[in-house]
């Protein structure tokens, strides 16, 4: 568990379904510090390495898997090297029920948009959750 860095809360809109209903929610991101990213990138990199040590004595495949190897280590730790929040939670109110709740997304969630898929646990229909932008100024 690395807890450098730290977290932030965007304002979303969850959008009951294209051009729907919206209701304000509240978008979790965890910043990584620069230390968590590095040693996350060298770990990717290691994993290319030894995945291509591996293809390396076998015969054909070897053509190809020992540069695909090394061609995603690096394509994985340059991304992880790479600045940015990572999304970790979403929490707001169910457009189409009301429900308020917690979306948890798990850690597998990359950094980059925020649009995606939600599925509410009290009426289990589907929303979206949205970039809020700054359009909705009352
Ligand atoms: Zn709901």
């Amino acid at each position: 568990m690395t807890h450098d860095g730290s977290s932030v809360e965007r304002p979303v809109s969850l959008e009951a379904w294209r051009g729907g209903p919206r209701t304000p929610g509240v978008a979790v991101l965890a910043i990584p510090g620069g230390s968590a990213r590095l040693r996350s990138a060298g770990i990717a990199l290691g994993l290319g390495v030894l995945l291509a040590l591996v293809f390396l004595p076998i015969p054909i495949v070897h053509f190809a898997g020992v540069p695909l190897a090394l061609l995603g280590g690096l394509v994985m730790a340059g991304r992880r090297l790479a600045p940015g929040a990572r999304l970790r939670a979403i929490r707001g109110t169910c457009p189409h029920c009301g429900h308020e709740q917690s979306f948890y997304l798990g850690p597998s969630w990359k950094r980059g948009g925020v649009s995606r898929q939600l599925v509410c646990e009290s009426c289990a229909q589907t929303l979206a959750a949205v970039e809020a932008d700054g359009a909705d100024a009352t």
